[in-house]
């Protein structure tokens, strides 16, 4: 893309942060974004955008946006070095020969690929191919381990996909919203727009909010469920306890499309509403209010994210409401049924491609010898390996035992992002040769890499992703990346044709003038589309088969899938004829027990800390951070507790105080908040490099909240428990 000097051009796009996946027009002239706006015919926004998703355009131009871009491949001759810049080709040869060296010495298995959520679909198709196919390592995964594995493991073991059910207009038909761990005004304002308005067109709506921070979303309820950490399981299966015993539950329904009720009869019988208001800290009457509109409304739909997610029971807290739908026939009708948020853009298209240590392509499992054979034929390769990859905790867990010795990470910043971070930290000193592939230099991990190599971003990226309401829109760019950054499928593609090269002896060296395809590599792609083509065939006949889509087609409107070929639009809901993707086509109650949380509070570490997304940032904020009117809202880090615990520990507003964990310390002002509980905190998952303090012998830059977090995780899922780590909090002294 060169667009002509001062040319002036309309780009549709899609905006990069949250899974609502907000359709943008980006407006530039010659090679500078100068606007943005929301797309009217988008069908997940109307137009609209939030403070993050209107501010693209000057984040993406802002100075220090440009001085924070990395412009060439660095190269770190030693650790703690400067980087020095080198050629692409230099460096993708030295990533090739440190990747080949570490491969034929210790095997695929002491390398690891982590990649992000926020790549594009056809990004995530290559890397996973790229481990999978041809270095012969499973050891591939994603941030999205961090944000969306519980819900994948909660659709499969319930309904028998990972398919969210439902679509955004579903909150337009639905008579109670049942909305539980989403802070969906701040994490996803423009669905959270679209309940409003439902709220104001339908005066007889019934909205139930459950946290245990009452946030900004909370205001919308007609009813607050102040739950306890953790303790969501105990709430749903009381909840279907208060459903069974009132009879608001659907029997037809459960014995025409269901399976497994009677075992999980026999576990809920003990979730009495005494016991379970006392567990959950919830008033018994609110109880039977939530059972009875979720049970009799005439379509409940729920809305959930990390506050299930990232949990150590994640996949339990997931089946345990998906359970509650199929008691009560709350699902494969318009406004009913199990709705997941996805945290990122593009986490879903993640799961498409099976990006993600435990899954193939196209929803399959590697755990499946059929699935292995299918994919294994479509890639053109002798097999795929059956040895679980590590996930993400795992992974940094691995290189820092020294079981992994090189780590290729791209688009995401685990020593920022992830919990517990000095074992991060030691992962990535420990480890041999790390590569980051990224658009900005000011990344924490950045700190770590031997090679840098500049990425392309937002407003300069080709391909696709799909959002939480399984939406497939396209990414167009308005604008070429600066310098010599290029795009991430161009990176790995590059790079794995190397690497095959190398591994299968060929000595022919890539011929890049002609730009052509390599004879007979797995990677003969030469733009995002083959790329995509070829994902799209590896969905035939599977539950998201999209064969009905082309690139072409998608330039017009966004479509859901399913979409197979022959059918002119997608599916906006699924399992409206009562037939699952299951052996007998039943869906399945799970049979979800109750477990206190991994690291209860304890007299040394009083307090639950509980972390999450503000309004107008996002993630490390690389973007965000560079504009100023974006900390107009929250201006700097804090750790939020209820007044009544600030009074107890004779502490002030703004007070610095150390937060505490078994795994690290930090300081931060304190606030307080009546949206937090007693006895809990809330720090914002923002902030890290400086401003924090913690983890300061290695010399690198500091930790944030994640210093604190605790990496352990879901043993369905493997995701780690980011809302809840028991802390101590203590005023500091002054110097
Ligand atoms: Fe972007 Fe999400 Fe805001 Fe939409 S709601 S504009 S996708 S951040």
């Amino acid at each position: 893309l060169r667009p002509a000097q001062g040319e002036r051009r309309e780009t549709r796009s899609t905006c990069p942060y949250c899974g609502v996946g907000c359709g943008v027009i980006i407006e530039s002239q010659g090679v500078q974004i100068t606007g943005v706006r929301g797309d009217p015919d988008h069908p997940a926004n109307f137009g609209r955008l939030c403070t993050k998703g209107s501010t693209l355009h000057l984040t993406a131009t802002a100075p220090v946006t440009l001085q924070t871009r990395l412009l060439q491949p660095m190269r770190r001759e030693h650790r703690g070095d400067k980087p020095r810049p080198l050629g692409w080709d230099a460096a993708l040869e030295f990533a090739t020969e440190s990747f080949a060296q570490i491969i034929g010495e210790h095997g695929p298995d002491a390398v690891g690929f982590y990649i992000s959520g926020q790549l594009l679909t056809e990004d995530y198709y290559v890397f996973n191919k790229l481990a999978k196919g041809l270095v012969g390592t499973n050891n591939v995964d994603t941030n999205s381990r961090l944000c969306m594995s519980s819900a994948v493991a909660g659709y499969k073991l319930t309904l028998g996909a990972d398919a969210p059910p439902t679509c955004y207009d579903d909150v337009n038909h639905a008579g109670c919203i049942f909305i539980v761990g989403s802070n969906t005004a701040f994490a996803h304002p423009i669905l959270f727009r679209r309940i409003e308005d439902a709220r104001a067109a339908n005066p007889a709506l019934k909205i139930v909010f459950c946290d245990p921070r009452k946030t900004d979303t909370a205001g919308i309820a007609d009813l607050y469920l102040p739950i306890q950490p953790g303790t969501d399981v105990m709430l749903f299966n009381g909840l279907l306890h208060i459903m069974l015993w009132e009879g608001w539950t659907k029997p037809e329904y459960i014995a025409a499309h269901t399976t497994g009720l009677d075992d999980l009869k026999a576990t809920v019988r003990d979730c009495t509403p005494d016991l379970v208001a006392q567990v959950c800290g919830i008033r018994k009457e609110d109880l039977f209010t939530a059972a009875k509109w979720f049970a009799t409304s005439p379509a409940t739909l729920s809305l959930y994210c990390q506050g299930l997610n990232q949990s150590t029971s994640g996949t339990a807290k997931n089946a345990a409401l998906i359970n509650l739908h199929l008691a009560t026939a709350q699902i494969g009708k318009p406004g009913a049924g199990p709705f997941s948020l996805t945290g990122q853009p593009n986490a879903m298209g993640g799961r498409e491609v099976g990006g993600l240590a435990n899954l193939l392509s196209a929803h399959r499992d590697l755990s499946d010898p059929q699935h292995r054979a299918e994919v294994a034929a479509l890639w053109g390769v002798a097999s795929v390996p059956d040895k679980p990859g590590k996930t993400a905790v795992e992974m940094f867990q691995a290189a820092a035992d020294g079981e992994i010795r090189a780590l290729w990470i791209a688009c995401t910043n685990p020593a920022q992002s992830m919990p517990d971070q000095n074992t991060v930290r030691r992962a990535l000193e420990r480890a041999e040769f790390v590569v980051v592939q990224e658009a900005f230099s000011t990344t924490s991990t950045c700190d770590y890499a031997d090679l840098l190599l500049p990425a392309s971003t937002w407003g300069e990226k080709t391909g696709t992703v799909t959002n939480s309401e399984r939406r497939i829109s396209r990414v167009n760019p308005a604008v070429p990346p600066p310098g010599e950054a290029r795009h991430d499928w161009a990176i790995a593609v590059d790079f794995a044709r190397r690497l095959e090269r190398r591994l299968s002896g060929r000595p022919e060296p890539f011929d890049r003038a002609r730009d052509r395809p390599v004879e007979r590599s797995l990677f003969p792609y030469t733009c995002p589309e083959s790329i995509w083509n070829e994902h799209r065939e590896s969905t035939r006949g599977r539950d998201l088969d999209i064969t009905g889509m082309s690139y072409a087609l998608l330039e017009k409107t966004p479509l859901q899938w399913p979409m197979p070929e022959g059918a002119t639009q997608g599916k906006a809901r699924l399992y409206e004829d009562g037939v699952f993707p299951t052996p007998d086509g039943r869906a399945s109650f799970a049979n979800t027990v109750y477990q206190p949380l991994a690291e209860p509070r304890e007299s040394r570490y009083p307090f639950s800390l509980t972390t999450g997304r503000l309004r107008d940032q996002w993630h490390g904020m690389s973007r965000t951070g560079t504009l100023g009117r974006l900390f107009g809202h929250v201006a700097e880090p804090s750790v939020q507790m209820h007044p009544q615990d600030m009074r107890r520990r004779l502490l002030a507003e703004g007070d610095l105080v150390h937060v505490t964990s078994k795994r690290g310390s930090i300081v931060v002002p304190v606030q307080a908040s009546p949206e937090v509980g007693l006895n809990q905190a809330f720090i914002a998952m923002h902030w890290g490099g400086d401003y924090l303090g913690g983890c300061s012998s290695t010399g690198h830059r500091l930790a944030g909240v994640n210093a604190l977090t605790t990496s352990a995780y879901c043993p369905s899922s493997k995701q780690p428990e980011l809302k809840h780590a028991a802390v101590k909090i203590l005023k500091a002294e002054l110097p």
